[in-house]
């Protein structure tokens, strides 16, 4: 079974009013889940729509993450209040807990992204975290959203950090997928490599154009946050579970283990891993090109103002065993890493890491 995208897409500005009359066909009585304050305004007046179409409305807020204490109380809060539908509007972590809240609850999802730094509002997937931000696990939903709304009014009032970690994670797409998937034998799957990696050219001719567009209205950064919230989901959903994450995402995931004042989103983590598994092709598997990726990437990475060490990330990997743990957590065996096709271990990783880290302090 393969759920490949959400059932209807509303895109474009007003996509919001345009999707009312169908949300009010889908649902009487739905709850309205968020997290960031700067994020308010737009809520209420969700909120207020809803109203005014004479839905009994309620709104949540997590407190954390997509964590198990924050999707149990807002569990709670729609089972007390007989809530029929859950509405996420935020960034990932809210897009995230939306969605397995409602496949607990077997009750449809609509998720509203308010910025383009995930795919979170289309995939099928919800990755829980503490309530610290170290990722648990990745959980595979039965369904993608039953809608999407993906209104670019709404996302024009996000932060140009969060479209730069946009396109990092949906990069990152192109070179987890081909390496982990190139060799399976299935046409949805070669399509969706296809897919990412026009999806990643597209990002690297108009990546920069789009970060610097400061009325955010122009073609370049109308394409980059559908590439980033709409194709890369796409790509996820052709390409079914192999041919989603690598080396990046589990590199990504061992670094969220080490707790940091600073709070770094998904794509911008994602984005040094990708690096990271680029230098691990290059030492393990002789990928000869794997340095022109890095230099490529690196001047984009630079432009868009993104985090290119862990160092960047606020992490010492020289101290407190911190090296130790980051490769620890990426050679569990349940973790991406192992897609990769060639074998590798902890020491690699601390190797890679090691020169990769002393390169950089060095420049
Ligand atoms: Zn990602």
């Amino acid at each position: 079974m393969q759920s490949i995208s959400p059932e209807i897409i509303f895109r474009g500005d007003d996509a919001w009013e345009k999707s009312l009359p169908h949300i009010i066909q889908l649902t009487k009585s739905p709850l309205i889940l968020g997290r960031s304050i700067f994020t308010d305004n737009l809520r209420s007046k969700i909120f207020a729509d809803l109203k005014n179409q004479n839905l009994t409305v309620n709104s949540a807020r997590l407190k954390f993450d997509c964590c198990l204490e924050d999707i149990s109380k807002v569990k709670n809060i729609i089972l007390n209040n007989n809530h029929d539908s859950i509405i996420a509007a935020g960034g990932g972590k809210v897009l995230d807990s939306g969605k397995y809240i409602a496949e607990l609850l077997n009750i449809p999802c609509i998720t509203v992204p308010l910025s383009a730094s995930t795919c979170a509002g289309w995939t099928a997937l919800s990755n829980i975290y503490t309530k610290n931000g170290q990722f648990i696990k990745d959980v595979a939903l039965r369904s993608c959203p039953k809608v999407l709304v993906y209104d670019h009014k709404f996302i024009q009032t996000a932060p140009s950090r969060t479209l730069a970690s946009g396109i990092a994670d949906a990069l990152a797409k192109w070179y987890e997928s081909s390496i982990t998937s190139s060799t399976i034998d299935d046409g949805l799957v070669q399509q969706a490599i296809q897919i990412s990696r026009v999806l990643r050219d597209q990002l690297l001719i108009d990546g920069k154009k789009a970060f610097n567009d400061e009325f955010k209205n122009i073609s370049s950064w109308r394409n980059t946050i559908e590439a980033c919230g709409l194709t890369a989901g796409l790509v996820g959903g052709i390409g079914g579970e192999k041919c989603r994450t690598a080396a990046a995402h589990a590199i990504h995931n061992a670094i969220t283990q080490i707790i940091t004042p600073n709070k770094f989103f998904h794509g911008e983590i994602v984005g040094v891993g990708l690096l990271l598994q680029l230098r691990i092709e290059e030492m393990k598997n002789s990928n000869k090109l794997a340095d022109q990726s890095i230099k490529q990437l690196l001047v984009l990475m630079k432009e868009l103002n993104l985090p290119t060490t862990i160092a960047d990330l606020g992490i010492n990997v020289f101290e407190n065993q911190n090296l130790d743990k980051i490769a620890d957590f990426t050679c569990r065996d349940e973790s991406e890493i192992h897609f990769l096709p060639f074998e590798i271990s902890k020491q690699d990783i601390i190797d890679v890491i090691t020169n990769f880290e002393q390169q950089k302090i060095k420049i």
